[in-house]
């Protein structure tokens, strides 16, 4: 079996397409990823039945590697390095610790506007506010659909910061696409291998979440999906899944996704520990205990009167707590490295 054929160092430009081209004749696509050092060629899609002789005798080819793994593009194996993924002007997955932050959704232009320029003063690097929201019930508030868009549009003009929000359906995709610095894949969505193939066509990062019912297995999949389109700017997120205790909390986060995640694969980890708990007060906690597995970052909700929110209200931290939350998270980035 081959999935990666490394080249040599040495190889010429014409070696690399010689493979590149054996490699399309046998009917696969490929990934080329061009190191400082060394060229990857990937081979996307079934490989069981390609055997890795074809490959090793070419001229140039350093070595050819089988990733015994359903997921190969978002793999380790497949990429050594952490993947830094960059949403408008803000690294995630490099040295600092990213905090996203905002509303659950976004409900008027001046209680967004209010909120930005308070969390981005507070350090947040990214704002959050869904306008398509996905709820449990088909009565909930879903959402300001395109007025939300154009809220989202004005707020991230005025403020500078980038903003993420979720699509939910393929034909959302290009209404969001050209005023979202980053797509939020949500958790019911994690399994919707047509919007996954959809968001892996477009040109913007896109933040992926993990099912509440996924295993990681699935969660890597999913990722994989979204690459094997050829956009492999994906960021995972663990927000909480179902186990059989609710009593305490909304979700149980399984934190630890995160090294897991890490060691699997060179895509950045965040984590939301608002969704993954449920409420406000377990927030800063799981936030901090984030940090500390190794996460690249956090997406937290906040709100200027969570009793007023129209969503996710319990869960969303006061602008004083996001505040204060970040006041404790910094000695503890320091400590980290980030
Ligand atoms: C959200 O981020 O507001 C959201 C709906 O999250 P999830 O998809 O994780 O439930
Ligand atoms: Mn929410």
């Amino acid at each position: 079996m081959a999935d990666l054929i490394i080249m040599s160092s040495k190889a010429s430009e014409a070696e690399v397409e010689g493979v590149v081209s054996r490699v399309r004749q046998l009917g696969f696509d490929v990934h080329i990823s061009r190191g400082q050092e060394k060229t990857l060629i990937g081979l996307i899609g079934d490989t069981r039945g390609i055997s890795d002789e074809v490959f090793r005798l070419m001229p140039g080819v350093l070595e050819v590697i089988t990733i015994l793994k359903e997921y190969k593009l978002v793999s380790r194996e497949f990429k050594e390095e952490d993947s830094r993924i960059t949403v408008k002007d803000v690294v995630i997955g490099g040295e600092k610790f990213v905090v996203i932050a905002g509303p659950c959704s976004v409900e008027s232009e001046v209680g967004l506007m209010d909120t930005a320029r308070r969390i981005k003063r507070a350090g947040a690097a990214i704002l959050r506010g869904g306008v398509y929201k996905p709820r449990t019930s088909p009565y909930s508030f879903d959402g300001l659909g395109r007025e939300g868009l154009e809220i989202l549009r004005r707020v991230r003009e005025e403020t500078g910061l980038p903003v993420v929000t979720e699509v939910m359906a393929p034909e959302e995709v290009q209404l969001v696409e050209p005023v979202a610095d980053l797509l939020q894949i949500g958790a019911r969505n994690m399994f919707n291998y047509r919007l996954l193939q959809r968001v892996g066509r477009c040109r913007k990062p896109v933040l992926l979440k993990r099912g509440f019912e996924a295993k990681l297995k699935e969660f890597l999949n999913s990722a994989e999906y979204i690459l094997k389109e050829g956009n492999n700017q994906v960021i995972l997120c663990e927000r909480g899944i179902r186990t059989f205790d609710d009593e305490f909390t909304r979700n149980t986060l399984d934190l630890a996704a995160v090294p897991v995640l890490k060691k699997e694969s060179h895509l950045p980890v965040i984590v939301d520990p608002s969704h993954g708990t449920g409420r406000r007060d377990l927030v800063t906690p799981m936030a901090k205990a984030a940090l500390a597995a190794g996460a690249d970052g956090i997406m937290v909700e906040v709100h200027p009167q969570p009793e007023a929110a129209f969503s996710d209200g319990f869960q969303s931290l006061r602008i004083e707590e996001f505040e204060q939350m970040m006041e404790q998270l910094r000695p503890l980035m320091k400590l980290m490295g980030r």
